[in-house]
């Protein structure tokens, strides 16, 4: 079945009703880039810059930020790039960005908090994106909104920065994988070009089950139907002012999750590198209207085990 999804990996990603959803690949790194493309990517639907600001004495400055955005857009031959602003905090610390120890770090200064309380560590990220977004396919994303507010103090910046370097602002989408976030998905989705969905935090978030807690974590279902019905609320919200929806969580790396994404609105996934293939293979053996009963279905079960299970039947029902 590998081989066979394999043959088929440079197409573009299709059901079999012909509806287009767009499969990336998330990355970490330049080198990784190369092998994501050979592997079918069509793009790059989560860049984690943090990857660049850890284990190391001093932040990265704005030449060597902007060099390695454009490599790895360079590395995708003209493909779409999405890269997330800087997501660290309690949970990643930097020793150049000492933040106060918290007794709860998910719930306090990450992600995009970090950048809008250090102004100076978020320009210069946003004029590296910039400088490298001349003449490449680069899309802005933010980590860990739950406010509107913070995505129009976002703009703001980058706006301000644009205006400075005499460039074009590229989009800006928002991560949703916070409750807030999924509930309010409208309300972002009218200020901003598009929503990407982190499954992995708005599971914790929605179940308040702490990722990175051993006592709690093993826990954690993405395929719980409240982060289900969380999800269909993102892409409500995100249709209602024509703005794609996309899942760049380990959802979408998840064979079994990925009918229920389609059925629930979601046209973009950004998974794993090494399984870009099995899900273009998996897209194009589904039809969205089959996708949406199933999804239809699951959102009224009870719990994640009923969801799997339904699924699973479904998965075993494809030709
Ligand atoms: C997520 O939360 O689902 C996500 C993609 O971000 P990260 O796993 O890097 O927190
Ligand atoms: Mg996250």
């Amino acid at each position: 079945r590998r081989a066979a999804a394999m043959e088929r990996a440079h197409e573009e990603g299709r059901t079999s009703d012909g509806t287009r959803i767009e499969v990336f690949a998330n990355l970490g790194k330049l080198s990784e880039a190369a092998p994501a493309v050979a592997g079918g990517a069509e793009g790059c639907g989560l860049l984690r810059t943090e990857f660049l600001f850890l284990d190391r004495q001093s932040a990265p400055d704005e030449d060597e930020q902007t060099a390695q955005y454009a490599a790895i857009a360079d590395a995708l031959e003209g493909r779409p790039l999405v890269i997330r602003l800087l997501d660290i905090g309690g949970d990643k610390p930097a020793p150049y960005l000492p933040i106060a120890p918290e007794e709860n770090p998910a719930m306090g200064l990450r992600g995009l908090r970090v950048g809008l309380a250090r102004p100076d560590v978020l320009a210069t990220q946003l004029r590296a994106i910039l400088r490298a977004a001349q003449g490449r396919p680069i899309k802005i994303m933010a980590p860990m909104v739950a406010r509107v507010a913070e995505l129009r103090e976002l703009q703001g910046v980058a706006a301000a920065q644009a205006a400075l370097l005499g460039v074009e602002l590229p989009e800006i989408g928002v991560m949703v994988e916070t409750p807030a976030a999924a509930v309010m998905a409208d309300a972002l989705a009218a200020q901003c070009a598009f929503l990407s969905i982190g499954t992995n935090d708005l599971t914790q978030y929605a179940l308040a089950m702490d990722r990175g807690n051993p006592a709690v974590a093993a826990g954690l279902d993405g395929l719980d139907p409240s982060v289900l019905r969380l999800i269909a609320q993102t892409c409500a919200g995100g249709t209602r002012h024509g703005k794609w929806v996309g899942v760049c969580g380990g959802l979408a790396s998840d064979p079994l999750t990925v009918p229920i994404l389609i059925g629930l609105g979601v046209t973009e996934l950004s998974a794993a590198p090494a399984m870009v293939a099995e899900i273009k293979a998996l897209v194009r053996s589904v039809d969205v209207a089959d996708c949406r009963s199933l999804a239809a279905r699951v959102l009224e079960a009870e719990g994640a085990a009923q969801v799997r299970a339904l699924a699973a039947e479904f998965i075993g029902g494809l030709a």
